[in-house]
């Protein structure tokens, strides 16, 4: 085994086998996405269109690729015929988008609802009365090629572990009280994507059910 491939072992123990690990290449070559690739990972998350419209050809078709990042309205057509899942639906207008792009390739695509739950303005996402204009909508109820999964949020980068934990309870908090709402009979609607390389301990005792990490598995980017 490489040693992508022990580090991702090593951290699917630590997780346990209800959590699920987005490894995050952006940024990596397909060499080292490959070695992941090699020990058994499938699932794999990038945050720019254009990087993962490079990348997806060259390697092999069972890749589940996860957007993670920010994303704009007009690029959502190149990732549609594949993409897995987009954890970044941070507005209606996305999510409109996502479903007719969905529908041109026969396709229902798996999208999780960010909610902005740090400190900084910089991060993107919803929150609860957006969410809830949302999934009230005529317009919502009406889209036949997106499937809602669950919720994404990326706490404020600090050392201040309780007010990381604050966030991800709040997060939490916010996923169950939109499954008893609107996704109680919805088993499809099930995950918390939440926990990076600096808070995913702190994310696995908040009820992450997936972790998004890229450092600790194919180390520093440049
Ligand atoms: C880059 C990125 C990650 C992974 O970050 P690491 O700190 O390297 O683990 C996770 N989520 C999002 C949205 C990212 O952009």
């Amino acid at each position: 085994m490489n040693k992508i491939g022990s580090k991702i072992r090593e951290l699917q123990n630590e997780a346990g086998a209800d959590i699920q690990i987005v490894a995050v290449s952006k940024t990596k070559p397909v060499s080292v996405i490959k070695e992941a690739y090699e020990t058994g990972q499938r699932i794999f998350g990038e945050n720019k269109v254009q990087e993962l419209q490079v990348k997806q050809p060259e390697l092999p078709a069972d890749i589940e690729w996860h957007m993670i990042g920010h994303l704009q309205t007009n690029k959502v057509k190149y990732i549609a015929p594949y993409v897995s899942m987009i954890h970044s639906v941070d507005r209606m207008k996305l999510l409109r988008t996502i479903n007719k792009e969905a529908a041109k390739n026969k396709r229902v695509i798996p999208c999780l609802l960010e909610f902005h739950i740090a400190e900084e303005e910089s991060k993107f996402g919803l929150d609860m009365m957006e969410a809830k204009q949302i999934l009230e909508s005529d317009a919502y109820s009406e889209m036949k090629n997106i499937q809602i999964a669950g919720v994404m949020g990326m706490a404020t980068f600090t050392t201040d572990v309780e007010k990381i934990r604050e966030e991800f309870a709040l997060l939490r908090n916010i996923y169950q009280q939109l499954k008893t709402s609107y996704f109680q009979h919805d088993a499809a609607f099930k995950e918390i994507s939440m926990g990076m390389t600096n808070d995913y301990k702190i994310a696995i005792e908040e009820g992450s059910t997936m972790l998004r990490l890229g450092s600790l598995i194919f180390g520093a980017r440049e």
